[in-house]
């Protein structure tokens, strides 16, 4: 009885003790752990991408546009009368799916399995927001992907991915090109350059949001197939004929038609090109893939700048923290224009 008694209290002894110790450790570490979680991590990799903004900013004030330009170019004649694309937007029916097939039967040739694909693919990206405006959709309803995938492709026209078009280039997957045009929320009459035609398709998109469509791509071969293409499709499509598009590097922009009020950048890069951030209107937006190779945040960057000329620059990660890898900024002979190499820029 007695050892029983005994036993007892050693185990509650224990017990208690190691409650003591436990209940210490818990009191010391657990806020700690609750701290710890709810602090938002930041990763070197956004601070330094912070810091490339902020630089682009300071640097842009200064820095010069002299554009690099290789000879090639369409533009669309001064005082000729532009397509007008957005007014198409506007006069189509989207109220269900069967208006909208109806009309493109009525107005347009495409074939009916792609109109059915178009169509899906559109009511995904309103549901997942990456289409939040109905001109954005108009515009992505419009726009025939079919043509502007390369024929190594067929099958893939529709598929939400990235695919090959020669060169080293790719056309963008469609839900983050309707991403980064909705982020543009352009309005009709502004003024928009992409960096990086290569198939065409985003500016094809471009074209039922604005008249106003400025595109620059840096390989030849490339640009003269796209632009082959517009002319081609221009006949069906007669708002292709209205984007202006050059053969040159796009870093350095395209100076004569500046200030734009939106800017696509769809090369990768780490940081914002200063001539871009020069040619951006006051009150503009532009969105860029903004990262090391391979990954990068689809960042959208508002340009707001004080009488002084200071300017302040607001960033947006639009798709919070997801990564998704574009094809390098390149030069005329081929070195990307990343400041960093393989790794992050800034490095200290
Ligand atoms: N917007 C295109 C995406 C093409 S991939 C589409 O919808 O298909 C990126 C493109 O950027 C490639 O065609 C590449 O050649 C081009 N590019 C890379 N560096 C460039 C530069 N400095 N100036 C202009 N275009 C560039």
């Amino acid at each position: 009885m007695k050892f029983f008694l005994n036993s007892i209290s050693a185990v509650v002894v224990v017990t208690l003790a190691a409650g003591l110790v436990l209940g210490f450790i818990f009191g010391l570490t657990l806020p700690l752990l609750v701290s710890s979680q709810s602090e938002r991590v930041v990763s070197y990799e956004e601070v330094a991408a912070q810091t490339a903004v902020e630089e682009a900013a300071k640097i842009a004030v200064e820095m010069g546009t002299d554009s690099a330009e290789y000879g090639l170019a369409f533009e669309t004649l001064p005082g000729v009368a532009k397509y007008d694309g957005p007014a198409l937007a506007r006069s189509m029916s989207i109220d269900t799916k069967e208006a909208w097939l109806s009309w493109m039967r009525n107005n347009r040739n495409d074939s009916p399995a792609f109109l059915e694909e178009r169509w899906k693919l559109a009511e995904d990206f309103v549901e997942s927001s990456e289409l939040k405006r109905p001109e954005d959709m108009r515009a992505f309803l419009l726009t025939p992907r079919e043509h502007f995938v390369r024929d190594r492709n067929r099958g893939l026209e529709y598929a939400d991915t990235w695919l090959p078009i020669g060169y080293g280039a790719t056309i963008t997957d469609p839900d983050v090109v309707a991403m980064m045009t909705t982020t543009l929320a352009i309005n009709s009459g502004e003024k928009v350059l992409e960096i990086g035609t290569g198939s065409g398709y985003q500016s094809a998109i471009l074209s039922y949001l604005t008249t106003e469509v400025y595109t620059i791509e840096i390989i030849k071969p490339l640009f003269i197939e796209t632009d082959r293409l517009y002319r081609d499709l221009e006949k069906s499509y007669p708002s292709y004929g209205s984007i202006n598009r050059k053969l040159g590097d796009g870093y350095y922009g395209w100076e004569k038609y500046a200030p734009f009020e939106k800017i696509i950048v769809t090369c990768a890069i780490d940081h914002i090109p200063p001539p871009l951030l020069k040619q951006l209107s006051p009150g503009g937006i532009m969105v860029l893939p903004l990262g090391p190779p391979g990954r990068q945040y689809i960042m959208e960057v508002k340009k707001e700048e004080a009488p002084d000329g200071s300017i302040t620059l607001n960033r947006r990660d639009v798709y919070n923290g997801l990564r998704v890898s574009f094809i390098p900024f390149r030069d005329e002979i081929g070195t990307s224009h990343s400041l960093s190499g393989p790794e992050f820029p800034n490095s200290p």
